[in-house]
């Protein structure tokens, strides 16, 4: 059973959040905590009468991101009308684009490529689409399945949304965070969606497995949730393909409260959409011109400033890897570096073992971390000037991540200076020798119970004794009880 072969392709919605109206009309498109149905229009309700513009801005990112993913851009773009019927949508149909009937999608043919530890994969893209988002179907106690009744806020409808088709190229979860994880980077990169914002990015993963039917689980809202819906999905296809039972094509739903997908309805075939060309909105025509200077703005992407870490920073593959896997993070990089340029992979060490690892473990995103980067290149030089010990900024680093305060200020408030003063730490070792008498004559001869002494003084002083001073303290004294001079 393990050798089943899964099939999986992603349809990921990303809202053009860094424009700042709506796809066709000029509502404002920052409609998240506003007061429900206040960002609305003639427009964006579909009234009778009421006429789409093109954004044009949309145009031109959408080029952007074709040109990122190595796409072919068609020159005549048109859109479409695709029929349903559901509550989140005024006029009963979306305005989309289609790739038959004459109609073209913005852009085809592209693919993104994701290193995985032992090789190269390549996912093809087989198209994008430009196209509005619906309007957000609110449920009361949080789940599509508990709620007595729905709400529905139309603040959303008409916000710019590319529609980023894959081929089912990948194979297994991880991949699929994988590929997203890059999607989002490039995105950020070109600056034109902020991923990280409730809904920006969301993702329909459709899966076979051994040949089966294809299901699709809709409207997945995080990265991780897309992996753990899909391992869900997996588990549950094999189980049944086991039980000797077939899978069905079908819509599931991700409830992410539970952590299952539960079906929703047997999946629509493409005629029931009765696609058509939306009279209301001209072809638009994309010019070589158009093209090749946007392609001449284009922002460093993931892929060249993972190549410039390495040459510049002389940083290793994977430590590079990891810091432009996030834009926000590989700027907190930069700028700390730019702040302690002498060692920047000492930087690097800081900032994917000890940061990254604190932000996980305080459940927080980087966006509403407290430290900055000037925060971690002081931290640094702390340590460098040994005013404090590799403990201690182990202990200020947490504190600073949720705080926002410096870390001189941390040390200073909790008093965590380095202690290197050899009269203090004489006087220190000297009461923990008298506390561990039997220790201190085993000391003598055996190198563990030294090791055990240096112990019992850095955790009296909570590691902020000298740990050279320290050491030479302790043979000082050893050699005076050896000889005599000292009585404990
Ligand atoms: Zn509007
Ligand atoms: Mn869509």
């Amino acid at each position: 059973m393990e050798k089943l072969k899964v099939k999986i392709g992603l349809e990921v919605h990303v809202q053009l959040t860094k424009l700042k109206t709506k796809l066709f009309c000029s509502c404002p498109s920052d409609y998240r905590g506003k007061p429900p149905n206040t960002y609305v229009c003639p427009v964006c309700l579909g009234l009778p009468g009421s006429l789409p513009k093109v954004n044009s801005k949309a145009i031109e990112y959408a080029v952007m991101v074709a040109l990122a993913l190595n796409c072919k851009i068609n020159r005549k773009v048109m859109f479409f009308r695709k029929h349903y019927f559901y509550p989140d949508m005024t006029k009963n149909f979306q305005i989309t684009q289609y790739d038959r009937a004459g109609g073209a999608p913005i852009a085809v043919n592209g693919y993104l490529k994701l290193s995985t530890s032992d090789k190269e994969k390549v996912v093809r893209i087989r198209r994008i689409n430009i196209e509005e988002d619906p309007g957000k179907l609110v449920y009361p106690t949080g789940s599509i399945i508990t709620s007595p009744y729905t709400l529905v806020d139309y603040n959303r409808a008409g916000i710019a949304l590319l529609e980023i088709v894959t081929e089912p190229d990948i194979e297994t979860p991880a991949e699929a965070r994988l590929f997203l994880q890059k999607l989002r980077s490039i995105l950020e990169h070109l600056d034109v969606c902020d991923c990280g914002l409730e809904g920006a990015v969301r993702t329909d993963a459709n899966i076979s497995v051994a040949g089966g039917g294809r299901v699709e689980i809709k409207n997945i809202g995080s990265i991780k949730d897309v992996e753990k819906a899909l391992m869900y999905e997996i588990l549950r296809q094999k189980e049944a393909l086991l039980k000797g039972l077939s899978i069905r094509s079908e819509t599931r739903h991700w409830d992410d409260v539970r952590k299952v997908t539960v079906p929703l309805r047997v999946k629509e075939e493409e005629q029931d959409y009765r696609y058509f060309p939306e009279a209301d909105i001209p072809p638009i025509i994309i010019t070589e011109e158009f093209i090749e200077k946007i392609a001449k703005q284009m922002p460093e992407l993931p892929d060249e400033r993972l190549k410039r870490f390495q040459r510049e920073y002389g940083l290793p593959y994977y430590d590079s890897s990891v810091l432009v896997s996030n834009k926000k993070l590989a700027d907190f990089f930069e700028e700390t570096v730019k702040l302690y340029k002498r060692n920047p992979k000492k930087v690097a060490n800081v900032i994917i073992n000890d940061f990254l690892r604190w932000i996980h473990e305080k459940g927080l995103e980087l966006d509403n971390v407290k430290a900055k980067p000037k925060d971690i290149a002081e931290l640094l030089k702390l340590l460098d000037n040994g005013i404090i010990s590799i403990k201690i900024a182990k202990t200020v680093l947490p504190e600073i991540i949720v705080s926002g305060k410096s870390p001189s200020q941390v040390v200073k408030e909790r008093k965590l200076l380095k202690i290197s003063d050899k009269q203090i730490i004489r006087q220190i070792a000297l009461k923990i020798f008298r506390e561990h008498k039997k220790a201190a004559f085993d000391a003598l001869k055996d190198k563990k119970a030294i090791n055990y002494l240096i112990g019992q003084i850095m955790k009296y002083t909570k590691g902020r004794a000298d740990p050279a001073v320290t050491g030479k303290v302790v043979k000082e004294l050893l050699t005076d009880l050896k000889e005599g001079k000292l009585k404990l």
